[in-house]
């Protein structure tokens, strides 16, 4: 009997009467004869609420007791899914990530799933069951629960449908795919019936934030058929129908070679830079300014490091904005007096966006009307990144919607077909 792994996000879940869509819905592939795995995010609201009231107790929350609370917004929703299913006549049971188990690294509010044991889940399957297991949280070696990093819940769904072998995964989620940009920025906004496992990744790495990164990375390293669709549409659509929508992750490149050189418009808000000035030119600096910040867990994205003047010369590089403040103590503690740099400064009013598509592997001249395009829009270039599918700008935030709506014009991505 082939599996499905349906996932249903914050808006999807956001009131009772909407988790009882969800609960039609998944009664209907129920009934049309396939087993299914349902991972739910909390509702809409809730994990901000939790870590919001984390903080009004500590600024800087300790990890561990922040995962702790931060998890409890999945256990409403599975109880709350599992009900509802009871409630229509269905066979349900609802788990935590530390009852299935789903086994994680101790990265709290981060942590990577390193294992999911599925025999208890398989066992419900085999008795006619809907298994409802909690997205975004599972549990370390030391029995404590740690959370997968904002947006966890797709990979929790994800690596279920790996470890289970599903059929496919079909992420339900408040727009009806990918987009060629975020449509809530763009009204222009295309949806791509087919985006590549490759574009996908760079997308989410980017900043569209409809997948989060590591789901995608667990849809490529397994092969998980992948689909982002939406839990908007009446529950009880025809399910040939259903089956079809929305966007598929595919893993084959060709879909792509007779369409648009750019595929979408990334962008990402919370950036920050930060630029050590006057810093010796000599072999090992990078290394010593950036190894400390990548000892504290900080993932450092653009680097630039610019021509000395009389021996001196300034690096910069950017940070996920949350992790600013604790970037700045780093170099303050461990670099500065040790590299004997001038000073220390940095913007956190600065945005990223970036230009996606394998078609640029066989075409020139992408990088120059992107600059062109930003520059007749009088906006400036603070650093640029690039890989041989996407092309990146920081720019300062107050512009960032102006360049995405330019550039998506520019590439003429509204009017394109797939
Ligand atoms: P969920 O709660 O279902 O996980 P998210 O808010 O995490 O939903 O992701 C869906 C949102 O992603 C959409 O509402 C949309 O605003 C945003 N988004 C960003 N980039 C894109 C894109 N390229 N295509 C579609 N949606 C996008
Ligand atoms: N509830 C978590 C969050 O808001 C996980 C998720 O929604 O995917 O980030
Ligand atoms: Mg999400």
């Amino acid at each position: 009997m082939a599996l499905y792994v349906h996932k249903y996000g914050g808006t999807s879940m956001g009131s009772t009467e909407r988790i009882k869509n969800v609960a039609m819905r998944v009664a209907k592939w129920h009934d049309a004869g396939y087993q299914v795995v349902v991972v739910p995010s909390a509702m809409s609201g809730e994990t901000n609420r939790l870590i919001g009231l984390a903080k009004e107790i500590m600024a800087q929350p300790d990890p561990r007791e922040l995962d702790m609370i931060a998890s409890t917004g999945e256990q409403v929703s599975i109880g709350l899914l599992s009900m509802a299913l009871l409630a229509l006549g269905k066979q349900a049971v609802s788990y935590t990530g530390w009852q299935v188990p789903i086994k994680t690294d101790s990265a709290f509010t981060k942590a990577r799933i390193q294992s999911i044991d599925d025999a208890k889940v398989r066992r419900d399957l085999d008795a006619g069951k809907i298994v409802i297991i909690a997205g975004f949280q599972g549990v370390d070696d030391n029995g404590n629960i740690a959370t997968l990093g904002r947006g966890g819940s797709d990979t929790s769904a994800v690596a279920v449908a790996a470890a289970l072998k599903a059929q496919e995964c079909l992420i339900y989620t408040d727009v009806d795919g990918v987009y060629t940009t975020d449509p809530r920025v763009v009204s222009e906004a295309r949806r791509l019936k087919t985006v590549t496992f490759e574009e996908m990744l760079e997308m989410a790495s980017l900043g569209s934030k409809v997948l989060q990164i590591r789901s995608v990375e667990f849809a490529g390293n397994y092969r998980v058929p992948t689909r982002v669709l939406s839990s908007l549409t009446d529950p009880l659509i025809a399910l040939e129908e259903e089956k079809n929508s929305g966007t598929l992750i595919s893993f084959e490149e060709d879909t792509h070679m007779e369409q648009a050189v750019i595929s979408g418009i990334a962008f990402n808000r919370d950036e920050a830079k930060i630029t050590v000035l006057g810093v010796p030119d000599k072999p090992g600096i990078a290394y010593q300014i950036l190894g400390p910040v990548a000892d504290a867990n900080i993932e450092v994205d653009m680097i630039i490091q610019n021509q000395s003047v009389e021996g001196k010369t300034d690096f910069t590089f950017t940070v996920p904005r949350g992790e600013y403040a604790k970037s700045m103590d780093v170099l303050d503690q461990h670099v500065k007096a040790h590299i004997g740099a001038g000073s220390i400064s940095g913007d956190t009013k600065v945005s990223k966006v970036s230009v996606v598509g394998v078609g640029m592997r066989s075409h020139v001249g992408i990088a120059s009307k992107m600059f062109r395009t930003l520059s007749e829009e009088g906006i400036n270039i603070l650093m640029i990144s690039t890989s041989e599918i996407k092309i990146s700008v920081l720019i300062d935030e107050k512009y960032m919607e102006l360049a995405v709506r330019a550039l998506h014009k520019a590439f003429g991505l509204e009017n394109s077909e797939q």
